[in-house]
């Protein structure tokens, strides 16, 4: 195991508020920032992950790198993803010198911006992610990745407790909605731990929550699976068939002389699904049924004129 040494106090509000002002650096709220202080929490996440020497982890808000160390010391190569210029000074000055000189940490990668940008061209392929994401961004990341078909062998997401429910709900349930469905079409959820407020500094208003996402083996990308989803979810008072209608008829996916009334009870019906369902009530099993049924029509020209 590495040791790495000059870290900051990452356990006190004080000692961060003091290394923060030593380099006239402050707090900024809109891009939630909030340290979590808490020693033993910050081991469990990163346990959570279960990672090996060399293994590669994205990590998402990395702020003065607390998580970052216990990454870097587990000998994994981390690829970091912070918006804020000053604590992207603050990562390079503690982890990434000259490795050539013996400086330093080779297995340490900066990306700065904002990671909704900037994942996509600096995608190395690592197996892993772990982040402490500010809720403005959380559903949006995860739900992106998803659809694209980013998949990590395991994610460990600490957010505000809210969307912790809201990713991990179940069908049926008041928390149930598309960021449920996207997460649990790939990923079997477990809840890691609930964080109060006085786990972080500055203490947010809300208590957080983390979860261990593990990738299910076999799960495929398809590509009508998050626009049908979100589709279906969008009037949650509508039903299956009044939502899919509307997703048809705006889509341009049937192309003309094709009546998305009938084309959206069809396609239901060939799905298993009743038309009068709500999205509320389907898992992502009969997402994926309606996901496949659709393409499968679209690459077959007969189902057109048939309504
Ligand atoms: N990882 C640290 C911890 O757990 O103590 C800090 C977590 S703090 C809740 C969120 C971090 O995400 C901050 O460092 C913030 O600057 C960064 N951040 C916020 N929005 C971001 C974005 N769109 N892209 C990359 N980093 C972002």
């Amino acid at each position: 195991m590495k040791v790495l040494t000059n870290l900051p106090d990452y356990n006190s509000g004080g000692a961060i508020r003091a290394f923060l002002s030593e380099r006239g650096m402050g707090i900024r709220k809109k891009w939630g920032q909030h340290f979590l202080v808490n020693p033993r929490a910050r081991s469990v996440l990163v346990d959570a992950l279960d990672i090996k020497d060399r293994d590669g982890v994205f990590e998402i808000g990395p702020g003065m790198g607390a998580m970052t160390s216990l990454l870097l010391e587990k000998g994994a190569r981390v690829r970091a993803f912070e918006i804020d210029p000053g604590f992207g000074d603050v990562l390079r000055e503690l982890f990434s010198g000259d490795p050539s000189n013996g400086e330093g940490d080779a297995s340490f990668t900066l990306v700065p911006g904002d990671v909704l940008k900037t994942w996509e061209q600096n995608d190395d392929g690592s197996p892993y992610l772990l982040g402490n994401l500010p809720y403005t961004i959380a559903a949006v990341l995860v739900g992106s990745l998803i659809e694209k078909g980013r998949f990590f062998r395991r994610m460990v997401i600490t957010v505000q407790k809210e969307v912790a429910l809201r990713m991990a709900a179940k069908r049926g349930g008041r928390d149930y909605s598309s960021i449920s469905v996207l997460c649990a079409s790939v990923y079997d959820i477990k809840p890691l731990m609930t964080l109060k407020a006085a786990s972080f500094y500055p203490p947010p208003r809300v208590d957080s929550a983390a979860l261990l996402f593990t990738l299910r083996d076999g799960e495929k990308n398809r590509t009508l699976f998050a626009p049908l989803v979100r589709a279906l979810f969008a009037s949650r008072r509508k039903t299956a068939a009044n939502n899919l209608e509307h997703f048809l008829s705006v889509s341009g996916i049937m192309g003309s002389g094709v009546r998305p009334r009938d084309c959206a009870k069809a396609l239901l019906s060939e799905s298993g699904i009743a038309s009068k369902e709500r999205a509320e009530n389907l898992d992502y099993r009969a997402f994926n049924v309606l996901a496949d049924t659709l393409e499968a029509w679209i690459k077959e020209p007969k189902w057109k004129g048939n309504f």
